[in-house]
């Protein structure tokens, strides 16, 4: 990584940069960023570039508020990801900005069969304490 790389003026996600900052302890160059919420933060060169570091955090709160009340992607492309091209769960997550449980409910309320093993622990620990209170049941 170059020591003197200079990003002031540039803008990344929400930030702009406004001026190079000290270096960090690794010798890392840092910059004082604007954020667009009218926030401030001082950020490394690198975590810019790479795109690791994108707002003052407002941003990353604003994408999980609005992730709550994501649509449910249709049927026919759920099916197509998931069971045609292999996607994980995980990989369903990510795309969608949901959890791997939301999209196992997707999925389940499709009529898709759910293969993956965090879904399908969860499952199984459902039909356990279904049959715990079964035994239970029995018991009196
Ligand atoms: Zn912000």
């Amino acid at each position: 990584m170059p020591k003197h790389i200079d990003l002031t003026g540039q803008t990344f996600g929400q930030f702009l940069v406004l001026s190079r900052d000290e270096n960090d302890r690794r010798k890392d160059a840092r910059f004082n960023c604007r954020c667009v919420c009218g926030g401030s933060a001082v950020v490394r060169g690198q975590d810019l570039l790479r795109g690791a570091t994108q707002s003052c955090g407002c941003y990353r709160n604003e994408r999980l508020r609005t992730t709550r009340t994501l649509p449910v992607p249709p049927r026919a492309e759920l099916e197509k990801r998931y069971v045609t091209r292999h996607e994980s769960t995980y990989d369903l997550a990510t795309r969608y900005g949901a959890s791997r449980y939301t999209v196992a409910k997707w999925l389940r309320d499709y009529g898709i069969a759910v293969r993956d093993s965090a879904t399908a622990t969860g499952i199984a620990k459902k039909k356990a304490a279904w049959n715990r209170r079964k035994k239970e049941q029995t018991k009196c």
